[in-house]
């Protein structure tokens, strides 16, 4: 074994060896049940972030862990085409190219992205192997492979038949950019300082009379068709039957009521724009207004804004405050905080846009996916999204699933030129069904790319098809996801999966958190706060990249990236390799017999029955899936108690030579521990482990592979053993503290004293313990030993500690240094008490800074107390 860790090789090593050896396909385990998931699809749009790490490392921690469990494991990989997402990287590289989309045609394009697609899918995959992910890769899918597509016909051939599907001239939200329509949630709102412009409408029959019409969009007048006051203002209510002219235009405006109009807004009056604006919409149509449409697709203004034909909406804006101004119109401009829609895909600002598009009706589908919460059929955890998914869904709009972009699944819905009539058919239909007309044309529009996104669970199981591993594997045991999906993604899945194949499409969701930089801050391209998680992997070992996200994960919404804690857990993978390393050295001539030997020491037992109970807490931790909880247990276990103190304490009996009882012993517990310790921190670091797992001497029934290994059973737990540690460790621990607090030089050896009534047959049994860990000259124990003068004391469960100090320090240097000491820590201590109750600082700093405050207290305190004894003793 080499003497550094180098993550590197090892991991392409056995990286390769799962592949060729097919353990991350589906196997029969001794559990003969089965447990599915599918992996969240990342999209082509790129490479690997930060979250797909997270994500895939905890789907891969469940998935070895179930494997050993004995479960028959399907985790299905795959990539998402991400539709709007998608066509906008490439349409944004191609135009730094100088290739405009729409004068190459819809062909070419979709060819550009198609080659983009291979390009980056074949990265992806790439990148998640070397993060280790045990996925089977055989049946990896595509949102837009030739069983999708069918899928994606399938389904909405079957809600149309079901009328859910419709088609309607709707106002709905318009990228004038993407040149799209856009669902309601794929509407980024962002808080920002606009102009509030208030704009006179005069009276026809009073032409000096007026109305003020407040208004962020001034130049959507050019599409009003009324003036609307709410029926309960007092301030309008002889206005009845009176009419308005449009300024610049003059066009009449009727006034009416409406209680739909905020009588808060502005001056209490609106003007209404029923094309260009969704409260406007439904106004319009509640009043049979005409609909005038202003707007081409890339937001400038069409003929029906006269001279203003061929301004795009922004230069539009200004040239209509100018000319209001010099016509006497504006009153005056306000500054106003608004919130205002973009563009989730290009941040362009959103229009509301009347337009001819595709919608599923709701109601019925969400009426079920709330049923299937409210009963539980479904468990969210953390159980708190169920709130947020549920007020969700009681207030959900019909969502418009038409795309006018290119690259996506089209409808499968043929027009008839002749008869206008719409077919939507799985097959491609030949002629018109209707009247038998050959000139039908499919739907030029795509579907929103997340329609294909909520069949996931069952497409990639091979429906509608072929149907062997949709019988055995769905509905899926659980699904890994960020809690941003929520609604665009596990929501819509819920729904589809019970409208379609009559059952929830997963029993468990697990919403991690996203990842933000250190400060709390949204990982960003215009931050320069982008964490890329290859080379992280590259510098610091993919082993210790997924116990760093895994170690910190939160119920929080938001997970603080720290590389500092990254280098953290590359030092506890180093621990682990020479840990594992002096281990392997002491087992050159060790045969494992079967069965536990007799003759275990206490501190055999000891560790035995901290191992044991480390398996049960990792095992209900995992069975939970609180990770943080179990990688926190490993690492305590593993370098806290294995490499801290059992390695340590048994260094002596190794040391023997003929191979006695007690090395025997020794390094059968050794060896059964670490073994055991590596399967259970296998899903956590899988590279490292099976090195290491490699090396061990062999017993009849292991593995081939550590990944394929059964899960380490606990065993009893032995409390006498415990106690007893757990006494001796404290002793030594206490010594240790006086030996650094008095600053007595690591080599140095000291006297011990020690006077106990009861517990002196153990003390004595174990003084070996403290001999060999506390560097001892003499020790002494006895239940009559007086206190010499001039030493360091403290009292452990009625057990006096004594160390002599002439002979060990100057004692007058040492007075002095005490002293000093103390002042530093007074002078600490009551900076932290001021602080804490400065409140400010209370009000403003995080809760667990404050946290870290108040323990800085308590710890300050003890000190305080220590140092002064350490002062009186001296
Ligand atoms: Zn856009
Ligand atoms: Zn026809």
């Amino acid at each position: 074994m080499k003497k550094r860790y180098e993550p590197k090789n090892i991991e392409e090593k056995w990286g390769s060896f799962w592949e060729k050896n097919d353990y991350f396909s589906p196997r029969p385990g001794k559990k003969k049940t089965t447990f599915s998931m599918v992996m969240p699809p990342p999209n082509v749009t790129g490479v690997l972030h930060m979250g797909h790490a997270l994500d895939n490392t905890l789907q891969d921690i469940i998935a070895r862990f179930k494997r050993m469990k004995g479960y028959e494991v399907l985790w299905i990989p795959g990539i998402d085409h991400a539709g709007i997402a998608t066509q906008n990287v490439v349409e944004k590289k191609l135009n730094q190219e100088g290739i405009n989309r729409k004068s190459i045609g819809k062909e070419k394009f979709t060819k550009y992205i198609q080659e983009w697609k291979e390009n980056y899918e074949e990265k992806i995959l790439s990148q998640l192997k070397k993060l280790g992910i045990s996925c089977s890769w055989k049946d990896k899918s595509f949102t837009m492979d030739k069983n999708h597509s069918l899928a994606v016909k399938e389904a909405f051939f079957q809600l149309y038949k079901k009328g859910y599907i419709y088609r309607g001239n709707y106002i709905i939200n318009w990228c004038p950019h993407c040149e799209t329509a856009l669902s309601d949630i794929e509407v980024e709102y962002r808080e920002k300082q606009e102009k509030l412009y208030y704009i006179k409408y005069p009276f026809k029959e009073r032409k000096n009379e007026y109305l003020v019409i407040a208004t962020t969009r001034p130049e959507t007048m050019l599409g009003d068709t009324a003036v609307a006051t709410n029926p309960e203002d007092k301030h309008f209510q002889n206005l009845k039957e009176k009419t308005l002219i449009l300024p610049l235009i003059g066009r009449e405006l009727p006034l009416i009521y409406d209680s739909l109009v905020d009588p808060d807004f502005g001056t209490g009056v609106l003007k209404v724009t029923p094309a260009h604006d969704p409260t406007d919409f439904l106004i319009g149509k509640k009043h049979n207004l005409p609909f005038i449409n202003i707007l081409n697709k890339d937001g400038t203004i069409n003929k029906n804004g006269g001279i203003y034909e061929g301004l795009n909406r922004y230069e539009c804006r200004k040239k209509i405050i100018n000319d209001l101004q010099k016509e006497g119109y504006l009153e005056k401009i306000e500054n106003y905080a608004g919130r205002v829609g973009h563009c989730y895909r290009c941040g362009t600002i959103i229009e509301p846009y009347i337009s001819s598009q595709w919608f599923i009706k709701m109601e019925n589908l969400a009426k079920e996916a709330i049923e299937a919460i409210k009963e539980e059929k479904i468990e969210f955890i953390p159980y708190h999204w169920k709130k947020k998914y549920l007020q969700w869904l009681s207030n959900i709009h019909d969502w418009c699933i038409s795309r006018q972009i290119w690259w996506g699944h089209r409808l499968p819905v043929w027009h008839c030129e002749n008869c206008k009539k719409d077919t939507v058919s799985i097959e491609t239909p030949q002629r018109c069904p209707y009247c038998g007309s050959t000139k039908i044309k499919q739907d030029e529009d795509v579907l929103d790319t997340w329609f294909s996104s909520s069949l996931w669970p069952f497409s990639t199981m091979g429906w509608p098809k072929t149907r062997e591993k949709f019988k055995k594997f769905y509905p899926t045991s659980f699904l890994c996801t960020g809690w941003d999906l929520l609604f665009f993604w596990v929501a819509r899945m819920i729904m589809m999966g019970i409208e379609i194949t009559n059952k929830v499409p997963f029993y468990k969701v697990y919403f991690h958190p996203l990842i933000s930089d250190e400060k709390g801050q949204k990982m960003s391209k215009s931050k320069g706060n982008v964490i890329n998680p290859l080379s992280l992997m590259e510098k610091y070992g993919t082993d210790a990249f997924r116990f760093s996200l895994v170690a910190v994960e939160t119920e929080l919404p938001y997970l603080r990236f720290s590389e500092n804690r990254l280098r953290g857990y590359r030092n506890f993978a180093n621990k682990i390799w020479n840990a594992s390393r002096f281990v392997l050295s002491n087992l050159k001539d060790f045969a494992p017999k079967k069965g536990k030997p007799i003759s275990l020491e206490l501190c055999d037992r000891w560790i035995l029955s901290r191992y044991s109970k480390t398996i049960q807490k990792v095992t209900i931790s995992l069975e939970n899936f609180k990770f943080s909880e179990a990688a926190n247990l490993l690492y305590q276990f593993i370098w806290g108690e294995f490499c801290d103190w059992y390695i340590e304490l048994i260094k002596p009996r190794l040391l023997e030579r003929n191979n006695t009882l007690s090395s025997y012993t020794a390094r059968w517990t050794l060896y059964h521990t670490l073994k055991g310790t590596l399967k259970m921190l296998h899903p956590f670091m899988p590279f490292i482990t099976e090195e290491i797992y490699q090396r061990l001497p062999r017993e009849e029934n292991d593995k081939e592979s550590i990944m394929i290994s059964s899960w380490p059973e606990e065993d009893k737990k032995d409390t006498d053993a415990e106690n007893k540690m757990n006494f001796l460790i404290a002793i030594i621990q206490e010594v240790r503290t006086i030996r650094a607090e008095m600053e007595v030089p690591p080599q140095r050896k000291i006297n011990l004293l020690i006077r106990t009534k009861d517990k002196i047959s153990i003390l004595r049994e174990h003084s070996s313990y403290l001999i060999n860990l506390l560097k001892i000259e003499k020790l002494f124990i006895d239940e009559e030993i007086k206190k010499p003068s001039h030493c360091a004391s403290s009292l452990i469960e009625d057990v006096d500690i004594f160390i002599p100090l002439e002979n060990l320090l100057n004692l007058k240097k040492e007075k002095e240094r005490l002293k000093n000491k103390l002042k530093k820590i007074e002078k600490d201590l009551s900076r932290t008490k001021k602080r804490l109750l400065d409140l400010k600082f209370l009000r403003k700093a995080p809760p667990e800074v404050v946290e870290k405050k108040k323990r800085e207290r308590v710890n300050l305190k003890k000190e305080k107390e220590r140092f002064k004894k350490r002062l009186r003793e001296i």
